[in-house]
């Protein structure tokens, strides 16, 4: 039998989470009673835990994790913006919760992020299980009905759960019904990228920015902030059979490491 049961007292009181639908992580959440965006407390949850958490200069790597029967200490890197923060101790608390008979995790840049590009199987798994700490799904659905897929909403999303433009970005593109695509560049490559459910696997992906689009703008030039959404040449950003008749929308924002993010919405 499926269990229903409402969020009361919040925004979200027309929304029935089925609880047997919720990941392990978003679970715990639950528990927690988490029930709006502003109840998320990774570092009251990591207490409860038994993990005490720093911040201090961790010489490269992000983060770092170590354990002593049934106490941690997590370590942040200080010198990181406050989103990359958040997703480290999500990531390090994954392994606190999930890998904790591995014994120490030494967390690189690399390894710890949503877009996941080119991390470990491990690292993976604690960066999808940090990712619903930060952005469950059973609260980001209901947030996103009625909202247009743009980074602009995307930034109104990590606005909303503390998180990086990026982890928002990737949320929404996981969990939207729209066909949109997120690419990550920098001046010579396409370094990342997150295609929705309905985005056309046979479309490929430009691996370099088109000089005529405000990304490349901002990867060569000076232009910062969030870019006006933009109607252009499908083949600007995707090549297939078919696409130089196709218009898409675009819209790019620079990010603190100098890649250029931008969301294709067909
Ligand atoms: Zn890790």
């Amino acid at each position: 039998m499926t269990t229903w049961l409402p969020l009361a007292r919040s925004k979200l009181a027309t929304m029935s989470v089925d609880l047997k639908r919720l990941s392990p992580a978003e679970r715990l959440l639950w528990d927690y009673g988490v029930r709006r965006p502003a109840h998320i407390d990774l570092e009251a949850i990591a207490f409860d835990k038994g993990a005490k958490v720093i911040y201090r200069r961790l010489g490269g790597s992000e983060a770092r994790l170590v354990a002593r029967g049934n106490h941690a200490v997590i370590s942040i890197n200080s010198d990181s913006n406050d989103g990359r923060q958040r997703f480290s101790l999500a990531h390090e608390l994954a392994h606190w919760i999930n890998d904790r008979e591995t014994g120490a995790f030494l967390c690189a840049k690399e390894d710890i992020g949503p877009q996941d590009f080119e991390a470990k199987l491990v690292e993976k798994k604690a960066n999808e299980f940090g990712s619903q700490l930060l952005l469950p799904n059973y609260l980001v659905d209901p947030w996103m009905k009625g909202r247009t897929v743009t980074l602009g909403t995307a930034s109104l999303l990590g606005a909303d759960f503390s998180t990086s433009l990026t982890a928002a970005a990737i949320r929404l593109i996981r969990r939207t019904n729209e066909s949109a695509c997120l690419v990550c560049h920098n001046q010579t490559r396409l370094v990342w990228f997150q295609r929705s459910i309905r985005f056309p696997s046979e479309y490929f992906l430009a691996s370099g920015l088109h000089p005529e689009t405000d990304g490349f703008r901002m990867a060569f030039g000076g232009a910062s902030g969030l870019s006006e959404v933009k109607v252009e040449p499908a083949n600007y950003w995707i090549s297939s059979r078919g696409v130089s008749r196709l218009e898409v929308e675009t819209q790019s924002v620079k990010l603190p490491d100098g890649t250029v993010l931008t969301l294709i919405s067909i």
